[in-house]
């Protein structure tokens, strides 16, 4: 049985709820600690949400040059 680093209590696998820059990603693994909640993520885990965390940065990049841009092209017609 794992135990937590912070507290020394016992933590479970469960499935939690992250939050990615805003985004709640459902139903990712993680160890939980039954006593003060600290989440633990094994590697994959953790690399899928950094890929997700770049993937909303890209993503945001790249809608709101697009946005920008039409908001220019409404100004200069008219
Ligand atoms: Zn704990």
């Amino acid at each position: 049985m794992k135990t937590c680093y912070m507290c020394k209590g016992p933590v479970e696998l469960s499935l939690v709820e992250v939050e990615v820059r805003g985004v709640v990603v459902k139903e990712m693994p993680a160890e939980v600690c039954k006593r003060c909640g600290e989440k633990y993520f094994d590697t994959k885990t953790a690399s899928f949400i950094q890929e997700i965390t770049k993937c909303i940065d890209d993503k945001k990049k790249g809608y709101f040059v697009d946005i920008i841009r039409s908001a220019h092209e409404i100004e200069s017609a008219a």
